[in-house]
């Protein structure tokens, strides 16, 4: 059976090199579904709770939100951390506060300090899948992900890999001691 969560983010990106109205600076709520795939856990008749999903994918991907996503061979990159530089908020401002914590992927890199996402390849709604994917892999059991911006939607299933053992009491993961992290709860 699968737990399923959404989320928002809205982001700026473009399309460098591409040849339509994309490859100028925009922007987008993007509506992100991940779906959790496993056993239910009998204790609390849930597979995962869908909060937890959220809390989890959010604690990392809110560095995409209100962000603005170049590619890391974009002109526009180094022009906008000059702005930024220049205005004094290139290494944060106080009203920055929703920021998760930094990242380096094979695919993208996360610079919370100033809501820049560099990434690889043009984030595109497939290029997103791939690295979400690559975020959460191994923090969530995941199935399937769905990314819609604008017109434009994609998904990918994945084949769940993890078996992670969840607390009877609350539905969320035993750490590695086998003991949960919310009710204290321990594997016997
Ligand atoms: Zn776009
Ligand atoms: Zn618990």
């Amino acid at each position: 059976m699968r737990s399923i969560t959404t989320l928002d983010l809205q982001y700026a990106h473009r399309f460098y090199g591409f040849k339509g109205e994309a490859q100028y600076l925009h922007g987008h709520t993007g509506v992100l579904t991940i779906e959790v795939e496993d056993s239910i856990e009998p204790g609390v008749n849930m597979v995962f709770p869908c909060n937890e999903i959220q809390k989890t994918a959010w604690e990392v991907l809110k560095n995409f939100d209100h962000a603005l996503v170049l590619r890391e061979d974009d002109p526009l990159l180094p022009a906008i951390l000059d702005v930024y530089k220049a205005q004094g908020i290139r290494d944060g401002a106080p009203n920055n506060k929703m920021m998760g914590p930094a990242f380096k992927t094979e695919l993208a890199t996360a610079y919370p300090e100033c809501r820049l996402v560099v990434t690889k390849e043009t984030m595109t709604v497939e290029g997103m899948i791939k690295i979400v994917y690559s975020l959460l892999k191994d923090k969530l059991n995941i199935a399937k992900i769905t990314f819609t911006s604008g017109v434009n939607a994609a998904s990918e299933e994945f084949e769940p890999a993890n078996k992670i053992d969840r607390c009877p009491l609350c539905g969320i993961a035993l750490n590695e001691n086998g003991v949960c992290p919310k009710c204290g709860y321990k594997k016997k």
